[in-house]
C-alpha cells in the first residue's frame, strides 16, 4: 500500500530502515494545500505535529483517495476531526510512546531554571567562576501543581514526589492517586506549575491574565504540552512584571513557523518570540521533549503497526475518536 510521510526528518529516518517497504514514500514537506499533491495514489498517509489537517486540506486528501492517516504524535490538536469524519477518514496516532521522555525534560527544565545551568555552563567555560547570580532554592518541601494528570502528567507526579515536593492536581478527570484540587487552589498555593493536559477548546489560553493574576509571585511556569495552553501575550506581560518568576517552554503557541528547523541565518519576525527570548529567567527548549532513543523507536513502530492494521483491515487500536 502506497504510503506517504510528510515532514519525515533525517532524525526518524533510521527507525523506519529494518522496516521499510518500497512502497513507504518520504517527503520532508509539511503537509499544506500546496503539497497535499504529494499524496496522490496513496490510500494512507503518515503527518508530524506540524501538518496541517484542516478542513481545506482534508477535502483536498479525500479527492486523492486517502483513507487513511496516521499521525506520529500523541497530541491531535493539528487534526479537524469533524471534517475528518464527514470524509471518513480514519485517523490513528501514537497515545503512549514514552511518557517517562516528556515528563523527564519537564524536569530537566525546572532543574536547569532554578539552578540557573545555562548560565554557570557559559561562565565557567569562560572561566568565570563567581556564584553571583546563580541562586536556587531546594526543590524539597515546595508545592508542585499538575495541570493534566495522564500518561505524562502521572510520570511528572511520580518524578516530583521523589525530590520531596508537594504535589497537587488539577484535572478533570480524576483516577490517579494524587491530591486534586480546584484550578483556583492549584495557582494560589503552587510554587511550579507544570502543564501536562492537552490543547483543546478548553485548554486554549487556560494560562490567560486572570490565571497568572491568581499564582504565587516568582512561580515557575512548565509548559512541555502545547504551546497555545499559555496566552503568551499575557505570560510576558507577567514576566514584566515580576509576577512570574521562571518559565520554562518546550513549546510555543506560534512553533510551527520556527521549531524544528535551523533558523540561524534567519530574521525572526515572531517579536512575541524575540521578546520572550530577552528575559533572563526563561529556558526555552524547541520542543524535544519526545526526542529519546525510546521515544522514536515507540513512534516508528506503533506509526508501522497502524498501517499494517488499515492495509489488513484489522481493529485499528490507536484510532482517533470523533468528536461528536
Ligand atoms: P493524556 O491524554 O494521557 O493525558 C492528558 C490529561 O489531561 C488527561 O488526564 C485529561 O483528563 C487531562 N485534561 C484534559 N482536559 C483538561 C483540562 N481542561 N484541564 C486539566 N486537565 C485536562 O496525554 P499525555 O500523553 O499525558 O500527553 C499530554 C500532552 O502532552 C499531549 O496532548 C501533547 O499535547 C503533549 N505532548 C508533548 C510532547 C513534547 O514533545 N513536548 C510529546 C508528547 C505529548
Amino acid at each position: 500500500m502506497k504510503t506517504v510521510f510528510f515532514s519525515m526528518h533525517e532524525f526518524e529516518k533510521p527507525y523506519y530502515e529494518n522496516t521499510i517497504h518500497s512502497d513507504y514514500i518520504f517527503y520532508c514537506d509539511k503537509l499544506t494545500l500546496e503539497t497535499v499533491h504529494l499524496a496522490k495514489d496513496s490510500k494512507a498517509i503518515s503527518c508530524f505535529t506540524h501538518d496541517v489537517l484542516d478542513k481545506a486540506v482534508l477535502t483536498e486528501l479525500n479527492k486523492l483517495g486517502v483513507e487513511f492517516i496516521t499521525l506520529r504524535a500523541a497530541g491531535f490538536n493539528n487534526v479537524d476531526l469533524s471534517s475528518a469524519k464527514a470524509l471518513n477518514i480514519i485517523v490513528a496516532r501514537v497515545p503512549k510512546y514514552s511518557p517517562h521522555a516528556i515528563a523527564e525534560h519537564a524536569c530537566a527544565l525546572i532543574l536547569a531554571l532554578n539552578r540557573k545551568i545555562p548560565r554557570a555552563y557559559l561562565r565557567v567555560r569562560e572561566n568565570n567562576f563567581s556564584l553571583d547570580g546563580l541562586k536556587g532554592f531546594d526543590l524539597y518541601g515546595k508545592t508542585v501543581g499538575v495541570i493534566g494528570v495522564g500518561h505524562i502528567g502521572s510520570v511528572f507526579c511520580k518524578i516530583m514526589s521523589g525530590f520531596g515536593c508537594k504535589v497537587i492536581a488539577y484535572d478533570p478527570v480524576q483516577d490517579y492517586p494524587v491530591e486534586y484540587v480546584t484550578e483556583q487552589k492549584l495557582y494560589s498555593e503552587s510554587d511550579i506549575i507544570s502543564l501536562h493536559c492537552p490543547l483543546n477548546f478548553a485548554t486554549r489560553h487556560m494560562i490567560n491574565a486572570e490565571a497568572i493574576s491568581q499564582m504565587k509571585t516568582g512561580v515557575m511556569l512548565i509548559n512541555t504540552s502545547r504551546g497555545a495552553v499559555i496566552d503568551t501575550r499575557a505570560l510576558i506581560q507577567g514576566l514584566k512584571k515580576e509576577k512570574i518568576g521562571y518559565v520554562g517552554l518546550d513549546v510555543y503557541e506560534e512553533e510551527e513557523h520556527l521549531f524544528f528547523e535551523d533558523r540561524s541565518q534567519d530574521i525572526i519576525s515572531d517579536d512575541q518570540f524575540s521578546r520572550l527570548q530577552t528575559f533572563p529567567n526563561v529556558l526555552i527548549t524547541a520542543h524535544q521533549g519526545f526526542f529519546t532513543h525510546e521515544a522514536l523507536t515507540n513512534i516508528a513502530e506503533t506509526t508501522i503497526s497502524n498501517l499494517k492494521a488499515f492495509s489488513s483491515k484489522t481493529a485499528i487500536i490507536n484510532k482517533i475518536d470523533y468528536l461528536d
